[in-house]
């Protein structure tokens, strides 16, 4: 019996998906730039594919909502393709631009 995968805020850039390196920043190598990844029943992190995103967006955008409203963040929350902050990252696309 193993446990369905959840998705948890990566533990390594505690979900902002990449480092200040005082440079222009990088991403972060642990979930590949997204800033969450997927946890087995065993309890290990996988990256999540880029092409999860558009069936996981409703999840992360609860997830980015939680997040935010930790950091003080009164709003509400855009999807992760909409933010500024990930405009050069992996979810910086609309996974929905496709269809459009
Ligand atoms: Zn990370």
């Amino acid at each position: 019996m193993t446990a369905p995968d959840s998705i948890m805020r990566c533990a390594s850039c505690d979900g902002f998906g990449w480092f200040e390196d005082g440079g222009g920043g990088e991403d972060c190598d642990w979930c590949r730039g997204v800033g969450y990844v997927y946890r087995d029943g065993q309890g290990r992190d996988r990256p999540i594919p880029q092409g999860d995103f558009a069936a996981l967006a409703t999840d992360l955008e609860a997830l980015e909502l939680q997040r935010l409203r930790e950091l003080g963040y009164q709003g509400s929350a855009k999807k992760p393709w909409q933010q500024a902050i990930r405009k050069d990252s992996k979810l910086g696309r609309d996974p929905y631009a496709d269809d459009k």
